[in-house]
Parts: structure tokens; C-alpha cells; sequence
């Protein structure tokens, strides 16, 4: 059966061939075993895309049965005379004086429990905000010129307050101060930020005032401990600009120190 050379070169030939072999099916196993893995992760991340689209879906769409506002124009549902009635209805609009509220909601009935303890207010864009606490020592409608110049609005309702109950609840840096002519002793606060008067300090009576539009609103849009500072009279009203009918009383100056009108 041939010489030693001869079967030393058969044998090594044989069992090289089987070595690749088993080496060539590692390898095409394994290239086979990652590509089952990354489609595996490929399909799981198509899943997971179509599972967040569906939800974002369901989000959108509008609940059945009922008739859900629809704000974007290019939707086909979109209705613009209900978006129009949707809008009056949650807005504020100046009537005689006298907020116009929403037919589900009634201001004459509020709760007495309410109280000033601690209220907040800040100006247009909040980097000027401050606390006051306790009952005020008024709150009014004023109609004197100086408030029409001031907010350019035909009237503000203004809120006194003892100084001790008023404290800043931002940095005083962001605020600048203006003391009005021929009223040396009272220095008025306005945002550096958005502009907005926030705040006036009177040193002479040692009290600060505050608008009560910019006291903070719950969820509904209302000023939160409504009852313990809403106001109880129309001052300074002989420069009215404007017909209130609201039954609250009206005087030339201030509440019971002058006479009424
Ligand atoms: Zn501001
Ligand atoms: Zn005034």
C-alpha cells in the first residue's frame, strides 16, 4: 500500500480537509447566527416605531362622540366659526367696566372661605413676582387719570396692601423704579423684562399697591383667593372713561373718604 512518504501526504491532506471544512462551517454559521441577531433588533425597532405612532394616534384623534376642538387649519375637521366661538368663550373682554365671564362660570357665588393668606402676582412674563398676605386695606376700580395713563386702560383695579404684608419673591435687580411727579414718596415698579408695572410702594402711608389682573390663576383662569381681595367700589370716578353698571358704589375719591357719586 505504497511507501511512508505516500501516506504521510495522504493523511495530512485528509485531515486538513477536515479541519477547513469544520473551520469554513464556523464561519458561515456565525455570519448566519449575527445577521438572525440584527434583524432581530432591526424588527423590534420597526415595532417599537409603529407602537409610538399608533399612540401619537391615538392622542390626536378626537374621542368618539365627542365634538373636539380642532386648532390646525390643514385638518379636514377643522371649523373655523367653532374655533371663533371657542375663543369668545375663554376670553376676557372689558364690558362696562366689568369682566364678561363665560357662561359656566359665576363670580357671584364663590366660596366666603377663600382667603388672602397668601397670594402671588407677577408682570406679563414673571421675572417680576411678588407675595402679599392678610386682607387688603382696599381694592377698587380706579378711574383717575393717572391709572388710564399708566396701563392704558380705561380703568385698573387697584389693591393696597400694609407694607409689612408685600414682599418681592424675585431678585429686586430686574426690576426699575419711577416716581411719579408731584407724588415724591411713591415709587412705582415695572419689569425690566416685558415692561409691565408690577408693583408701587407708597413710603408716605407705608404701603404697597398691586393690580389685581396680574394676581395668579388657577386652572380655570381665575385669580385664586378671588374673594378676600375682590373689590368693593369705583374711586376717582368723575374722569371715568367708561359706564359701569356693576352695583358697586362710586366716589370722587377714594372709598369712604369722599364724597359718592
Ligand atoms: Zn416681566
Ligand atoms: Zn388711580
Amino acid at each position: 500500500m505504497g511507501s511512508p512518504t505516500v501516506n504521510v501526504v495522504r493523511y495530512t491532506a485528509l485531515f486538513t480537509g477536515v479541519v477547513y471544512g469544520w473551520y469554513h462551517r464556523r464561519t458561515l454559521q456565525a455570519a448566519h447566527d449575527v445577521h438572525k441577531i440584527e434583524a432581530a433588533a432591526h424588527q423590534r425597532e420597526h415595532l417599537v416605531a409603529q407602537a409610538k405612532e399608533a399612540w401619537i394616534k391615538k392622542q390626536q384623534a378626537p374621542k368618539a362622540g365627542s365634538d373636539a376642538l380642532v386648532t390646525d387649519p390643514e385638518d379636514p375637521r377643522f371649523d373655523l366659526e367653532k374655533l371663533i366661538k371657542h375663543w369668545e368663550a375663554a376670553a376676557y373682554v372689558w364690558e362696562s367696566c366689568e369682566m364678561r365671564v363665560p357662561p359656566d362660570r359665576d363670580i357671584s357665588f364663590r366660596s366666603a372661605s377663600m382667603s388672602a393668606s397668601s397670594l402671588t402676582g407677577s408682570c406679563f412674563c414673571g421675572a417680576a413676582a411678588y407675595r402679599v398676605s392678610g386682607p387688603p386695606t382696599l381694592s377698587a376700580y380706579c378711574h383717575c387719570t393717572r391709572c388710564q395713563q399708566m396701563s392704558g386702560a380705561p380703568c385698573i383695579w387697584t389693591i393696597h396692601f400694609p407694607a409689612a404684608a408685600f414682599s418681592w419673591t424675585t431678585p429686586e435687580a430686574l426690576l426699575d423704579g419711577y416716581v411719579t411727579e408731584g407724588k415724591p414718596y411713591k415709587t412705582r415698579y415695572r419689569c425690566k423684562t416685558c415692561g409691565a408695572c408690577v408693583a408701587s410702594h407708597n413710603v408716605k402711608t407705608e404701603s404697597w399697591s398691586i393690580w389685581g389682573g396680574q394676581l395668579e390663576r388657577d386652572e380655570r383662569a381665575e385669580i385664586k383667593g378671588f374673594d378676600a381681595v375682590k373689590p368693593t367700589a369705583h374711586i376717582f370716578f368723575e374722569t371715568a372713561v367708561i359706564g359701569v353698571s356693576d352695583g358697586l358704589s362710586k366716589w370722587v375719591g377714594y372709598e369712604g373718604k369722599s364724597a359718592q357719586i
